[in-house]
């Protein structure tokens, strides 16, 4: 899940996105009115968080601009001002939900997992292969045993490229790309070992098969 953080605050945009980051987002952070303009013209985003107050325009001018050109995507307003008139003006030109500062970072997480999973509805959020299912949404996995287990940042993000890669090989430096909240680290290839074997123990053995020499493989049947 990628998602474009408009923030003129750095401390904040910074703190932000590494709490995002652990959540195994992938974030985008624009400070300036046109920064967001150009990456929303260029890049798919899941999910805007978007600050009201910005140096350089109107917060609430962009949503609506975002809007008429058709943007869809779901966006979380953060307003500093916790003025009745910001929040009606700005849900009336579009925004799914808001946030007042200074907000618990725990109460943003739980808004935005909500936006996602509204959002997603018309698209199936959930995968499902060889009796697995994986909740996009809310990093849950269903499976063999029938109960959700809530994975790790790191687990989702490989289980996830592997269903929906299926019956490919992947090396493990693949893998290991695919993994990018390891890429702050040296990340070794063993990683990959370590977090296929963990999700082996949750989901059964043979849900990720080893192609000696070669990588790993979800099965596509
Ligand atoms: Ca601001």
């Amino acid at each position: 899940m990628r998602l474009l953080l408009v923030e003129d605050d750095d401390l904040l945009a910074d703190s932000l996105s590494e709490v995002l980051e652990d959540e195994g987002y992938r974030v985008d952070v624009a400070a300036l009115v046109r920064e967001a303009k150009a990456l929303m013209a260029s890049e798919e985003y899941n999910l805007v968080i978007l600050d009201l107050g910005l140096p350089d325009g109107s917060g609430l001018d962009l949503l609506g601009c975002w809007r008429r050109e058709g943007h869809a995507l779901p966006i979380l307003a953060l307003t500093a001002r916790d003025s009745w008139e910001d929040k009606v003006s700005g849900l009336r030109r579009g925004a799914d939900d808001y946030l007042t500062k200074p907000y618990h970072e725990a109460e943003l997480l739980a808004r935005l997992h909500a936006l996602l999973r509204r959002g997603s509805n018309a698209v199936e959020s959930i995968l499902r292969l060889n009796g697995i299912a994986l909740d996009e949404a809310t990093k849950q996995v269903c499976g063999i045993d029938d109960r959700w287990h809530t994975l790790t940042a790191t687990e989702f993000c490989l289980l996830r490229y592997l269903m929906r890669h299926p019956g490919r090989v992947h090396s493990k430096i693949r893998l290991l790309d695919q993994l990018y909240t390891l890429e702050q680290d040296a990340a070794a290839p063993n990683l990959v070992e370590v977090y296929v074997g963990r999700l082996r123990r949750l989901l059964g053995k043979n849900v990720i098969q080893t192609r000696r020499g070669q990588g790993y493989v979800f099965p596509s049947h």
